[in-house]
């Protein structure tokens, strides 16, 4: 049961928040929402977000939120990044097969238009339209899990800070410390830092190419609308 409350803890963690909530903040939202929640029936739920969960074992590095707070700088990339760790990951391909932009994108990506779909491990190790923010932020994590031979979905799973084949990045996450300073480079961070530049860009362009929501039937008619509006 404490393992499939840490899962539910990290979903409802994932569930946005105000957008400049702190860490601390957020924190105890997701606190407050566990507290209210049935275990058992949320982890059901979260069945398929929990067996990916543990079989990239994030469990192992789940205490990396608890000195977010030491580093509000990067408050919106921390959430990012528990959003990727739960599988909450909205791809463009993701996107093109539920139908909220162009069938195009189930094969092409829509910030590099290179033929291949926008996927989790595209966006932070391939796509070139990152190029740059990647280079600053995480090049170096990306050698280091590309040196261990892993395919790019999983070099993907160990910048997020999990485990594949045994293999996984070495102090990836915040670890307590007397000087906020002295871990700012730490695997963690980094990984925030580029999701914190590349996130709000990857929205703007992802909303400029929404299909506009067909009109529900019904929808318009003066039928049920109440005399005097
Ligand atoms: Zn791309």
């Amino acid at each position: 049961m404490l393992k499939r409350a840490v899962a539910v803890t990290d979903s409802v963690a994932a569930t946005p928040v105000k957008a400049g909530k702190s860490p601390k903040t957020i924190g105890r939202v997701v606190k407050n929402r566990l507290a209210a929640s049935n275990f058992g029936k949320k982890a059901v739920q979260h069945a398929a977000t929990y067996s990916s969960y543990q079989r990239k074992k994030f469990e192992v590095t789940r205490e990396w939120t608890e000195y977010t707070h030491l580093y509000p700088q990067f408050t919106t990339g921390f959430h990012e990044l528990l959003g990727l760790r739960v599988g909450g990951f909205r791809s463009a391909e993701w996107r093109a097969n539920s139908g909220s932009i162009d069938p195009k994108f189930k094969t092409e990506c829509p910030f590099c238009h290179q033929k291949e779909p926008e996927t989790l491990a595209h966006m932070m190790i391939v796509c070139p339209r990152w190029k740059i923010q990647r280079n600053i932020y995480i090049g170096d994590l990306i050698t280091r899990a590309r040196g261990k031979t892993l395919s790019i979905d999983d070099a993907a799973t160990l910048l997020l800070g999990g485990e594949c084949t045994g293999e996984r990045i070495r102090n990836w996450p915040i670890l307590k410390v007397n000087s906020p300073e002295a871990k700012v480079n730490c695997p963690c961070i980094q990984v925030s830092a580029f999701l914190m530049k590349v996130a709000p860009q990857r929205i703007a362009t992802l909303r400029s190419i929404a299909l506009t929501p067909k009109p529900r039937r019904g929808a318009g008619s003066s039928k049920g609308q109440l005399p005097n509006g």
